[in-house]
């Protein structure tokens, strides 16, 4: 089966090998050494001022930058399940919560998120993804970043870029704190949860928050290139092995334009074939298809192409399907998915095929790229 959901995402095998060694012990010279290799890589990644690694999935990184740089109220951003998450764990952790929700489709605009902060003096951090991955959405992050700040520098800008980080080049000059999480564009099992941050959030989590998820503390022992906790030393092995095969890959630079033109040369195969790219603003993650036989699809496509491709979720089941962009994708394995689709088509009775999706995916992915 080909693994094409936006997270989980396939493992490399040569990763896979990495982190089959015996169990390393977390405080030793060697599992250190590994730690500061990881976080070197992870500094250029993030290009902030700090990074820090955590044993949980992302909704751990959610909540540790919201209890740590939210004091008092939160605006989060509700365009998928994963803002509203933002609102819900400032509310289990008794802060207030401001939200603004919209359809799944729709990226938020600079001005709502200005005129609200305007409208509650109180909200000192605002909590948005930057690839929603309910609808396969992009937010305009940097823009809305830029704008908080220069309205109220001292209010924390936190930027969920799960499915973001490692998928395209992001612009932090005004983001406070960036999340990634391993089972997505990091090519790992779930498990590690990553946070960049600026000094200015430094300086605002000050003594940290909670226990585990206390940022301070952890901040303290990653600079001696240990772990407060038992480290997941597994999946850190394994992040550095995939950082590792990205830079003998060509690096980030060539991880990301070969995100972008694969991306853009399947949504455009898709099109062509009559499908309708769903969000407003298409995140670089995934591609996502609004299609009313969206579960006929998904299923012809498993049983049919052995491709497992994801759905929707509450209101969107049975009514989108998303298509993973994360990764170290092959060509091939892409070449294959678009075909299948335009297969399944025809076997629904909707189209005949003609090779048009395979077409129009070559020659958009393969115009002025030079074959070495
Ligand atoms: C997957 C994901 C998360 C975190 O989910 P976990 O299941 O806790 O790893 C958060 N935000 C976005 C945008 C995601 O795609």
């Amino acid at each position: 089966m080909l693994l094409f959901t936006p997270g989980p995402t396939p493992v490399p095998q040569n990763v896979r090998n990495a982190m089959s060694d015996e169990t390393m012990h977390h405080r030793t010279p060697e599992f250190e050494a590994i730690f500061e290799k990881t976080r070197k890589h992870l500094f250029s990644l993030f290009g902030s001022d700090e990074v820090v690694m955590l044993s949980s999935s992302g909704t751990g990184a959610m909540e540790a930058s919201v209890t740590n740089l939210c004091h008092n109220t939160l605006l989060n951003v509700n365009s998928g399940k994963f803002g509203e998450r933002f609102g819900k764990i400032a509310v289990a952790n008794g802060l207030k919560n401001v939200e603004i929700k919209n359809e799944w489709d729709t990226p938020v605009s600079v001005e709502d998120v200005i005129n609200a902060i305007k409208n509650d003096a109180n909200i000192d951090a605002i909590a948005v993804q930057i690839s929603e991955s309910a609808g396969g959405l992009r937010h305009p992050v940097e823009a809305i970043a830029s704008a908080v700040k220069a309205h109220n520098p001292s209010i924390m800008v936190i930027a969920d870029g799960i499915t973001a980080v490692g998928v395209e080049p992001i612009d932090i000059r005004n983001i406070d704190c960036l999340l990634a999480g391993s089972q997505k564009a990091l090519m790992l099992p779930p498990g590690l949860a990553i946070l960049g941050l600026s000094n200015a959030a430094i300086e605002k989590i000050g003594k940290g928050k909670g226990y585990y998820f206390n940022l301070a503390t952890e901040i303290k022992a990653q600079r001696q290139n240990t772990t407060a906790w038992t480290a997941a030393t597994t999946l850190i092995i394994g992040l550095l092995e995939v950082l590792e095969t990205i830079e003998k890959n060509g690096g980030m630079t060539k991880l990301y334009e070969n995100t972008q033109k694969r991306a853009e040369a399947i949504n455009a195969a898709l099109q062509a074939i009559g499908l309708h790219i769903y969000p407003q603003m298409p995140a670089k993650s995934m591609t996502t298809v609004d299609d009313a036989d969206a579960s006929k699809i998904r299923k012809i496509l498993a049983q049919k192409f052995s491709v497992n491709v994801a759905g929707g979720q509450d209101h969107l089941t049975g009514k989108i399907f998303r298509i993973n962009q994360m990764g170290l994708i092959p060509d091939y394995e892409a070449a294959w998915v678009v075909n299948a689709v335009e297969l399944t088509l025809d076997m629904l009775g909707r189209r005949k095929y003609d090779g048009s999706a395979n077409k129009i995916f070559n020659e958009i992915l393969f115009a002025n790229r030079a074959l070495v």
